[in-house]
């Protein structure tokens, strides 16, 4: 699947308003700080650290709250709120995306921010972990107004960033182009062309090959690993995919190609279903056309049944966070839950999950994908040499099955799940990187 096939996913092109369909699969939540904290202190509780080092590893080392005034294309003036957290950076820069969503606030973006640190950590990258969002709704602005938004949010955190400091890279309701944005405004603020400041930019100015599709190839590798635990491959498997976006779309179109079915697919408007799969070629053009799954002719709408409780053998959350819950993880059907998205799985569902016997492929793992090839342009830009797509692929395969290798053995050896085995050991790369620096003063 080439990188410019793809559909954006949160760029509506019908130019129709869809702000009053309702979204299937609402979260219904514990909120994702809250699942992020409860999270750590298992790991914490697993390691045997005591409670100063649990309140360092709780809490944001930096973080800068900004207002964000636009003056839109009609002459008047609207004022969004800003955050960009670094949440520790024991280990190297801080690294994580920008969000734009109006449910943005800062707790949530804390806690994106720490399950960045563990991932960065269990794919053993030398960055910390940071996350950034605007509250805002992206498809109720033009383009020109959004390009506004992103060059005065970097403007506003510009002392907390670039490639030594924290490096940003697109996230649900940002892309490559707003990626431009950022980089151009540092830049020329800096006085000079600093691509390293961004990762998921355009090829033009210093993107990665393979960069669009690195965190769905990820999700797709990890899948596969799990898989072969019980000597199955992806076209013995049937799978449904959570959200059409950067992640999903191209999820769904790998696992195709690899001959698994992919009976199920949803976005924000609603979700489809075909026994035996979804012919993935015919969709991504309908999605081109209209801007969502809705409508397809050759599938089924999913109507009011939720996607997370069908009868397929993989579910691949990966829209937003807090979809799986307490109260739905009991209706669960698939055998494994890969997690596309950051916290699609409440603490209390994985308890759930994991008494029932469904292996949780954590995403701090799954989605790792991304931010590797995000590491690998980093890596590339500070050189200023590319790589060919193929020694991408090559080394963002390897460095997952690494990954997924090192969490299983420890899942295995410690009879814990995968979530908490990838916690324990990023957990603990955090906390004796940061003990081996030592505290100053
Ligand atoms: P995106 O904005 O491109 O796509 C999000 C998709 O989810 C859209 O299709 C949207 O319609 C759909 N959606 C939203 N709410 C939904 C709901 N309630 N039910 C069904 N679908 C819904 O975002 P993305 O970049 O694909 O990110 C998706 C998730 O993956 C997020 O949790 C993000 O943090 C995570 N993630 C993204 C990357 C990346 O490289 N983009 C890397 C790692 C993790």
């Amino acid at each position: 699947m080439s990188d410019t096939l793809a559909p954006t996913g949160q760029v509506d092109t019908t130019g129709r308003d869809r702000a009053s369909t309702p979204a299937p699969d609402r979260p219904a939540h514990d909120d994702a700080i809250t699942t992020a904290k409860t999270q750590l202190a298992g790991a914490v509780a697993r390691l045997g650290y005591d409670e100063g080092l649990h309140e360092m590893l709780a809490t944001p080392r930096r973080e800068i709250n900004v207002s964000i005034p636009l003056r839109r294309d009609d002459g008047s003036t609207a004022l969004f709120h800003g955050y960009r957290v670094q949440h520790n950076v024991s280990r190297g820069p801080g690294k994580g995306g920008l969000r734009y969503h109006p449910s943005v606030d800062v707790d949530e973006v804390r806690a994106l921010a720490m399950w960045m640190t563990w991932k960065c950590a269990v794919v053993e990258l030398p960055y910390g972990g940071a996350k950034g969002g605007v509250s805002i709704d992206p498809r109720q602005f033009s383009q020109a107004e959004l390009e506004r938004v992103t060059r005065r949010y970097t403007s506003e955190i510009m002392p907390m960033i670039g490639p030594a400091r924290d490096i940003m890279a697109p996230d649900v309701g940002t892309d490559a182009r707003t990626m431009a944005w950022v980089m151009d405004t540092y830049s020329v603020n800096q006085g000079y062309t600093i691509p390293g400041v961004v990762t998921g930019k355009p090829l033009e100015v210093g993107g990665s090959l393979g960069r669009a599709t690195a965190t769905s190839r990820g999700v797709v590798h990890s899948t596969r690993a799990a898989l072969r635990e019980e000597g199955l491959t992806l076209a013995d498997v049937s799978v449904a995919v959570q959200g059409f976006g950067k992640v999903g779309s191209h999820a769904a179109a790998m696992y195709a190609e690899a001959g698994a079915r992919v009976e199920s697919v949803s976005d924000q408007y609603g979700g489809l279903y075909r026994e035996g799969g979804i012919d993935m070629v015919a969709l991504f053009e309908h999605v081109a056309r209209t801007g969502s799954v809705v409508g397809f002719p050759e599938a089924d709408p999913l109507g009011d049944q939720s996607l997370l409780e069908l009868e397929v053998d993989v579910v691949v959350p990966a829209a937003v966070e807090g979809v799986l819950t307490h109260d739905n993880a009991p209706l669960v059907r698939a055998r494994w839950v890969v997690e596309g998205a950051n916290g699609p799985t409440s603490a209390r569902a994985d308890t759930i999950l994991a008494e029932r016997g469904i292996v949780v492929v954590p995403d701090i793992l799954a989605n790792a994908g991304g931010v590797i090839v995000s590491y690998f342009e980093w890596v590339q830009a500070q050189q200023a040499y590319w790589w060919t797509e193929a020694e991408i692929e090559q080394r963002l395969e390897e460095r997952m099955l690494h990954a997924y290798d090192a969490v299983a053995d420890v899942a295995r050896r410690e009879k814990i799940s995968m979530r908490d085995a990838a916690l324990m050991l990023s957990v603990r790369r955090v906390a004796e990187a940061h003990k081996i620096r030592g505290l100053y003063p």
